[in-house]
């Protein structure tokens, strides 16, 4: 097996990456318990640079923590950054999606804040097509190197909210080929399309072809 540790304290987007990952059955996809507190500053000025900052941070706490570091005995270390770019908003939120009605701004607060800023701004309305963004950092503990893996949804932004799955934006996120928005849509379809679908299998791709990493580690364990 191939041990993954995600960098995110996001349940949901963990959730989602342990699905999306479930295809590669040699992958172990693993989460630090909650009550490990790790400080992460997102203070980048693009995707790559804070998911940087996240793989990094982890990085420094399990350095910190030698114990639980070979517990762990990762082989890589992934986190992702993710947002939100409306065209007619010139691709904002981009890298402030998830505090663009402010810090800790509810899901709730930034979707009104974002159906807000488009019915006020000039032809905005008219041009509603938008795209989720996900880029990933990925440290190959063994090499010491940082590989980066890029995805992206694309949609228009609705006028209203519309189902109760998934998280932030999803309620007013439609996608076209769906005629829905990604919020009725079930979780098994979202990570078959997602911008966090297509760059976590672009990583996992990746790691299955880098077929030394995958076969030392199995051939360690048997
Ligand atoms: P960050 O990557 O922690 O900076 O947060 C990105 C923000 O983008 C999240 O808090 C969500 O609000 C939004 N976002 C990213 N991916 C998705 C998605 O799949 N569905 C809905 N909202 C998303």
């Amino acid at each position: 097996m191939v041990d993954i540790l995600i960098a995110t304290g996001n349940s949901h987007k963990f959730r989602e990456i342990k699905s999306i990952m479930g295809d590669f059955a040699e992958l172990n996809i693993v989460c630090l318990d909650k009550s490990f507190q790790i400080e992460i500053v997102e203070d980048g000025e693009t995707y790559e640079e804070n998911a940087k900052i996240k793989t990094e941070g982890y990085i420094k706490f399990l350095d910190e923590n030698p114990g639980l570091k070979s517990e762990l005995n990762l082989s890589y270390i992934v986190s992702e950054d993710s947002g939100l770019e409306v065209d007619c908003l010139n691709g904002t939120p981009g890298i402030f999606t998830a505090r663009y009605a402010g810090e800790n701004a509810s899901d709730t607060d930034n979707i009104n804040a974002l159906l807000n800023a488009i019915k006020s701004k000039k032809n905005c309305m008219q041009n509603r097509h938008a795209k989720f963004v996900c880029l990933t950092c990925m440290y190959d503990v063994k090499k010491h190197s940082f590989h980066y893996f890029r995805g992206e949804l694309n949609g228009l932004i609705d006028k209203e909210v519309s189902g109760a799955k998934g998280f932030g934006y999803d309620p007013i996120f439609f996608v076209p080929e769906f005629n829905k928005t990604v919020a009725q849509i079930d979780a098994s379809e979202k990570n078959k399309i997602s911008h966090r679908s297509i760059a976590f299998r672009r990583l996992a791709e990746t790691i299955k072809e880098s077929g030394p990493a995958y076969e030392s580690k199995t051939y360690k364990r048997i």
